[in-house]
């Protein structure tokens, strides 16, 4: 498993999951590492377009697509949105904010009991990914300063 970071070698890492380093790929990968938060294709098209222009927006997906195969991304993806692409590829979950979309990483400390339906037997769960919607703390504070003045 693959937990990229600011320190991590970007030539070697596509080396070692068997990719010819490319300019492009690393452009790729040294955004997300440096990106706060959960990077959609096209967060990461604005940030390489003006260095690579030739990259285009189906390329970048196929690049994150493959990248996720690698098991250097996790590729996450709620309903109807767009893919957003994370960095962290150990299980977690996320907490995400109505009112600015963030994503905020968060972990369960065991796998929970799934107390699953009589018909349901017999499955067997092989990933699961939790989704708490609210309010993060900026927007709570911004709803509150608007309500103040
Ligand atoms: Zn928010
Ligand atoms: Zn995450």
């Amino acid at each position: 498993m693959h937990n990229l970071s600011t320190d991590t070698n970007i030539p070697k890492l596509l080396k070692d999951v068997g990719l010819r380093v490319t300019p492009q790929r690393e452009a790729i990968l040294n955004f997300l590492i440096h990106y706060e938060g959960h990077a959609t294709v096209d967060d990461i098209y604005q940030a390489v377009h003006p260095t690579f222009p030739g990259l285009s927006v189906s390329t970048i997906y196929n690049t994150m697509k493959h990248f996720g195969e690698l098991g250097l991304v996790k590729e996450i993806t709620f309903g109807d949105a767009a893919s957003r692409f994370d960095v962290n590829v150990q299980p977690h979950h996320h907490l995400v904010c109505k009112h600015c979309g963030k994503l905020i990483d968060f972990y369960l400390p065991q796998p929970p009991n799934f107390a699953l339906p009589p018909d349901a037997s017999g499955f067997e769960v092989e990933d699961y990914h939790l989704e708490v919607k609210g309010t993060c703390r900026e927007c709570r504070d911004k709803e509150r300063n608007e309500q103040t003045q």
